[in-house]
């Protein structure tokens, strides 16, 4: 193996970590001091403070983005014999959320220009046993809140956001997280607000359903050793509290970042739109928070040979996400074939994520897009 010196990473966790290292330091500090490492005082504050930054009133700290869909579906009544509508074009841990509750999801296809939920699609779906929509805000972009608000009062569906890439997107005036009865955010830590380890939230505006989560995150009990639910044991440890309550302060400004770099990217990569290298289409502005910035390019180019190629220039890429959940073997018994959803089909087989994080510079930014033009001008068209 020939070794390639890295220069654009794909994500670079440690320039945000060294900035604010020792503010966490001190704040682990504090939790070691006072020994309340499951649902301990920090967790109460960073809850308070999370969910105020969604503008939405409760915030229950969970074990992982998942456990806060699937304890949020549960916390909403939604179980065995009740169906969710979810799209195919979704990290597989949306539809895994709505199995662990005994739920079938119903996948739908995505749009062609934004990888996001296709809303007409959803409207074909709909039967008397629907009771949700999980919209996911792919890759940093929400999907129209003004559509799937009509959406969900049309068809009287309980929506329940997927926030879990779009923590402190916006959209149309709405937070991500503030559109529904409930939402769940991940705190996996490559995420645009990464805890050191696993951690999830779900936040609503509902008094009930927040409480409701707090038992069933905690064994069943409300009371402890007294089990009303069948709960789980789902909790945000308290250390990991509060090393996002310190980089919550940071993560406007990270995303603001992250924002900027990829209007770099457009603005550099659209030269290369004749050559079938198209962005995934931004309808929020500003509000796009990036957790991925992804290409998609032509059929006639061949993928794999243009990500070994920038690999080869010490250039990291990712795609978000190979296999579609429909084609996932696991999944074989929701009974899905190749070709029920084309949109997304197209997409797994074309898109190209590129590095995007706050502090990489725009000098890396143009690098990769040279380099990309570069291969693009000389590569074989299949
Ligand atoms: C990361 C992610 C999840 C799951 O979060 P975990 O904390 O890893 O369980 C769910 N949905 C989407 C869209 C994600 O990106």
């Amino acid at each position: 193996m020939t070794s390639t010196l890295v220069k654009v990473p794909f994500v670079d966790l440690n320039l945000q970590h060294q900035e604010i290292q020792s503010e966490i330091e001190e704040a682990i500090a504090k939790v070691i001091e006072r020994g309340d490492f499951v649902l301990g005082e920090t967790l109460a504050e960073f809850e308070d403070s999370f969910a105020s930054a969604c503008e939405v009133k409760y915030g229950v700290g969970v074990g992982s983005g998942t456990d806060a869909i699937a304890i949020g579906l549960r916390a909403c009544g939604i179980g065995v014999r009740d169906e969710v509508i979810v799209p195919a074009n979704t990290f597989i841990a949306t539809i895994i959320g709505i199995i662990q509750t005994g739920a079938t999801p119903v996948l739908v296809d995505c749009d062609r220009h934004t990888a996001l939920i296709d809303l007409e699609a959803a409207a074909k779906v709909v039967t008397p046993q629907t009771k949700a929509i999980i919209p996911v805000h792919l890759y940093g972009q929400m999907v129209s809140p003004r559509q799937l608000l009509d959406f969900a009062s049309t068809h009287n569906l309980l929506i329940l956001e997927d926030a879990a890439q779009a923590h402190l997107a916006y959209r149309e005036g709405s937070r991500a997280g503030s559109l529904g009865i409930a939402a769940g955010f991940s705190f996996y830590p490559s995420k645009n607000l990464g805890a050191f380890g696993d951690g999830g939230m779900l936040v609503t505006n509902n008094e009930e359903i927040a409480n409701k989560a707090r038992i069933l995150r905690n064994y069943g009990a409300k009371r402890k050793y007294f089990h009303t639910e069948l709960g789980k044991n789902s909790r945000l440890d308290t250390v990991q509290a509060a090393v996002l309550n310190v980089k919550l302060s940071y993560l406007s400004e990270w995303n603001r970042s992250r924002n900027q770099a990829a209007q770099q990217y457009d603005r550099l990569l659209e030269r290369l739109k004749p050559q079938g290298i198209n962005p995934i289409e931004n309808q929020s502005g500003a509000g796009h928070i990036y957790h991925i910035y992804v290409i998609e390019v032509g059929t006639g180019i061949n993928r794999d040979e243009i990500r070994e190629k920038l690999a080869l220039s010490g250039i990291q890429t990712g795609i978000h996400y190979p296999v579609p959940c429909h084609l996932q073997p696991a999944y074989e018994y929701l009974n899905y074939k190749k070709g029920d959803f084309p949109n997304t089909e197209a997409s797994c087989d074309r898109i190209i994520s590129l590095p995007v994080y706050p502090g990489l510079t725009n000098s890396q930014i143009d690098f990769v897009c040279d380099r990309l033009q570069a291969i693009i001008n000389s590569s074989v068209l299949h």
